[in-house]
């Protein structure tokens, strides 16, 4: 292992982690905040950081199958939420890629 790299973000609204307040994602990169996470209301984020990625698996979510990875704060270790690697229906396509983080895992911080 070597030293931890924590990624500070720009800007006046930015979340970062609940548990050890490292920056997590920009609101500027918010896509959606209508999304239901495991703790309740979720955020889909274009871009997040300071994140690590858990195995590939398939679930089975309420827009359908998908694979998606879990994601953990790379700081912490706690699960923030899962990316999307591969939608199935056509028309959640647009989610790969993107990012879930779960609104009671972060803190918004000053704003
Ligand atoms: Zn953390």
């Amino acid at each position: 292992m070597g030293r931890l790299f924590i990624e500070s973000l720009n800007g006046a609204k930015i979340f970062k982690c609940k548990f050890c307040k490292v920056d997590t994602a920009s609101h500027d990169d918010i896509v959606s905040k209508d999304f239901q996470g495991r703790f309740g209301r979720a955020y889909l984020f274009r871009n997040v950081v300071n994140i690590s990625l858990g195995p590939s698996e398939e679930r089975n979510l309420t827009s359908g199958l998908h694979t998606v990875n879990d994601i953990y704060c790379s700081s912490c270790q706690q699960i923030l939420g899962w990316r999307y690697e591969k939608a199935f229906e056509p028309s959640q396509k647009y989610k790969e890629g993107m990012f879930i983080l779960e609104k009671e895992r972060m803190l918004k911080d000053g704003w």
